[in-house]
C-alpha cells in the first residue's frame, strides 16, 4: 500500500479498522495513519466503494 501523504511504500497494515471496515495502514516515513480510501475520489462518500460502483454501473446500463 502506497502513502498518500509522502508517496513511500514502507507501509504497516494496523489492526483497527475503520468504522465502515477499512483497513488502515501506518506509513513508517512520515508516521501518518491512512485507510485504502485515503486521497481517493471515493473517501468523502458514507457508502463503500463497491456498493457506489454497483450503483453508477446500473445508472449507465
Ligand atoms: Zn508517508
Amino acid at each position: 500500500m502506497t502513502c498518500p501523504h509522502c508517496q513511500s511504500t514502507v507501509t504497516k497494515e494496523r489492526s483497527q479498522k475503520t468504522t465502515p471496515g477499512y483497513r488502515t495502514f501506518r506509513c513508517l516515513c512520515c508516521q501518518r495513519v491512512f485507510n485504502e480510501r485515503s486521497r481517493t475520489p471515493f473517501n468523502f462518500l458514507e457508502y463503500p466503494t463497491d456498493i457506489v460502483l454497483l450503483v453508477v454501473f446500473w445508472r449507465l446500463r
